[in-house]
């Protein structure tokens, strides 16, 4: 039997019940595909089904406030892709009346929607003859076919969704797609794949050559940047107090968070007291400074380390255009912080 056969044979017995993968319907599948950027399935699905829930067509996306639709993601990351959703379902509801593009070039114009994504829905949706290439695919081809291409080279996307479009069955593209995906995420896993159980293992160049843990070839690595953030939770008379939104492009665009001071390390409580007694809250007296954790909290992101402490700071009177518990709750906040307030606010 060749490759494709024995995969989709593979994943017909093996593939897990997902619910956007019952459907033709390109609204839930462009929802997941979004959402399982960079995201595992386990972590996703609760997102996807409770965006169902709430927005259950493109309209009712549209409609939402941009506030709900962080709301909902929070603790997802890397949020430019709510905006984006949020925009293009805008779009997809006002200038397209409701109806997605119905093919893979004109699904790659929509706002956040890349080579992957509208190779999938193009694919799922539609038929169309158009491989997904993605880190799952990348691994499983390179091991199979023993290809050392660099896979961060901006060529080997190319090369690599050749090879997958000579594979597919031009009659039945989606099948192929779902199943080399699921085929990355469940058997041909990046570490220490089952080699042995696998339907592959008579077949497979990496596993003769004994390169599997070399397999794919990736090169560049990711310069991570530290940075030391330490958020000054206020707490007037009436347990006010103050959050800002982050406007600026970066990290965490849109979402809330309590007044920032990054240092350039690390600091301690005389520092930091001090910053706070000079630079906030002039216009009220503060009664105490107290840190909430002993040890900095480590956040990670793709490109960055944060290493965040809270401060709790009590000042004698009202802050001005301070905030309410209630309200705090509703709005968007990093997850970070998020757990921060449910944690230590209650
Ligand atoms: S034999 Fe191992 S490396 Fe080869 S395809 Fe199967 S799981 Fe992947």
């Amino acid at each position: 039997m060749n490759f494709s056969n024995l995969l989709i044979k593979w994943y017909l017995q093996n593939k897990r019940d997902l619910p956007w993968r019952n459907t033709t319907d390109p609204y839930p599948i462009w929802l997941s595909e979004i959402m399982l950027q960079q995201t595992r399935v386990a972590q996703g699905m609760p997102y996807f089904l409770s965006f169902t829930t709430a927005f259950p067509t493109v309209f009712d996306l549209a409609t939402a406030s941009e506030e709900q639709v962080l709301k909902l993601w929070q603790g997802l990351g890397y949020y430019s892709r709510a905006r984006n959703l949020h925009k293009t379902a805008q779009y997809i509801a006002s200038d397209l009346n409701g109806i997605f593009p119905d093919n893979y070039n004109e699904l790659l114009k929509l706002k956040g929607v890349g080579e992957y994504t509208a190779a999938a829905i193009a694919s799922f949706s539609y038929n169309e003859v158009v491989p997904v290439v993605d880190g799952n695919v990348f691994r499983v081809l390179s091991r199979y076919f023993d290809i050392e291409t660099d896979i961060t080279q901006a060529s080997a996307k190319k090369e690599f969704a050749a090879l997958a479009f000579e594979l597919m069955p031009k009659d039945n593209p989606a099948i192929f797609n779902q199943a080399i995906m699921e085929f990355g995420a469940l058997q041909c896993v990046p570490k220490s794949p089952n080699c042995t159980i696998c339907v592959f293992n008579e077949s497979c160049a990496a596993l003769q050559k004994k390169k599997v843990d070399q397999l794919p070839v990736k090169s560049k690595k990711i310069k991570v940047r530290n940075r030391y953030f330490n958020y000054i939770v206020a707490s007037d008379e009436s347990e006010n107090t103050i959050i800002h939104k982050r406007i600026a492009k970066g990290i965490w665009h849109n979402l809330y968070e309590f007044p920032l001071l990054e240092t350039d390390q690390e600091e301690g409580f005389n520092f930091v007291a001090e910053q706070i007694q000079n630079e906030y809250f002039k216009e009220n007296i503060i009664s105490s400074i107290s840190e909430t954790h002993e040890k900095s909290i480590l956040h990670k992101l793709s490109h960055q380390h944060l290493h965040i402490k809270f401060w709790k700071v009590n000042v004698e009177g009202l802050i001005k255009d301070g905030i309410n518990q209630e309200t705090l709750k509703t709005l968007p906040f990093p997850i970070v912080i998020h757990n921060f307030i449910e944690k230590e606010l209650n």
